[in-house]
């Protein structure tokens, strides 16, 4: 089954203590988009000035992406740029420069709306809100969010949390949202708000997923260098429901399995800048790795 994928399509300028890369192809759209490509078929729907690079569109046709719902409009792209510190960690954004992302409407063509798997990457909840009122039916929704829509808009957040299935956030993120340190504690808090499966992830330290049948810990994929670790919350998400999509089964069964793929889709986002490592991929690294990842994590 497609997944649909909604969120940023941008250009990131990315500054670590070894280099600086300006305007390379990013946003969460893009870095779940390509990840979900690995396993299903993705609709993606976001937005780009006539200033997007013809080379980023061609990136996301070579990784079979559907384009019909990213509107391209008079403009500058939605630019953001960060800078990382020696603790690869700790990042601080520099810029977020709007662009056409300022007046963005997802509006979705018909053959979207039956999409059984919704993805609703990092976005304004507004917009969240505004696909899923364009759904029929869908079988699974997930959201992702950062912690600026905790900040400006939580009114609208909390009420997409009782629209989702899946609600996929970070430690720092839930600890602002219900208010505990502990990411066990804040699992049955951030139940309570709605979604039947929530998944706090812990970067370097992995992710927990908290659903009908308990708890289920993922390892990340350990590595030796990483190099950018922009968009690895994205890729993990996408690669999971990219997995989750193409999967035969119940869900609850194939969502364990689905947060190692997940796992290992993030560790090749942060092995190169932006998406140059993920679109030099193929499934079959993944199976390599995800092989791989069970091996030094099951006894
Ligand atoms: P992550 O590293 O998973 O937090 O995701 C980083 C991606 O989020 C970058 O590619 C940015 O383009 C994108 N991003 C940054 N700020 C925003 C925002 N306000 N809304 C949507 N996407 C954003």
């Amino acid at each position: 089954m497609s997944v649909l994928i909604v969120g940023s399509t941008a250009l990131d300028s990315i500054k670590t203590p070894k280099a600086f890369n300006p305007k390379l192809l990013g946003g969460s759209a893009s870095h779940a988009g390509v990840a979900a490509s690995f396993f299903t078929d993705v609709n993606l729907v976001g937005v780009v000035g006539d200033d997007f690079p013809r080379k980023y569109t061609a990136l996301y046709q070579q990784h079979g992406l559907d384009l019909a719902g990213l509107q391209v409009k008079p403009g500058k792209t939605f630019h953001w740029s960060g800078e990382y510190e020696i603790n690869m960690n700790r990042r601080r954004t520099l810029a977020t420069e709007l662009g056409v992302f300022e007046t963005f409407s997802p509006e979705l063509p018909e053959a979207y709306r039956t999409t059984p798997f919704v993805l609703l990457a990092n976005i304004a909840p507004a917009l969240q809100h505004h696909v899923l009122d364009q759904m029929k039916k869908p079988k699974f929704v997930a959201a992702d969010t950062m912690d600026l829509w905790l900040n400006i808009a939580m009114p609208d957040l909390l009420r997409l949390l009782k629209r989702v299935d899946l609600f996929v956030l970070n430690d720092s993120e839930a600890q602002q949202l219900v208010k505990e340190d502990n990411v066990v504690a804040a699992l049955p808090k951030l139940h309570k708000l709605g979604p039947k499966y929530v998944i706090i992830k812990k970067g370097e330290h992995g992710s927990i997923l908290s659903g009908p049948s308990g708890l289920f810990i993922a390892p990340a994929y350990p590595l030796k260098k990483v190099v950018d670790p922009t968009g690895a919350g994205d890729s993990f998400v996408g690669g999971l429901m990219g997995y989750l999509a193409g999967s035969k089964g119940p869900i609850e069964t194939n969502l364990r399995r689905a947060m190692i793929y997940g796992s290992v889709t993030a560790s090749f986002c942060c092995e190169g800048f932006g998406l140059t490592r993920t679109t030099k991929t193929s499934r079959a690294d993944i199976e390599k790795r995800v092989k791989e990842l069970l091996r030094i994590s099951c006894v």
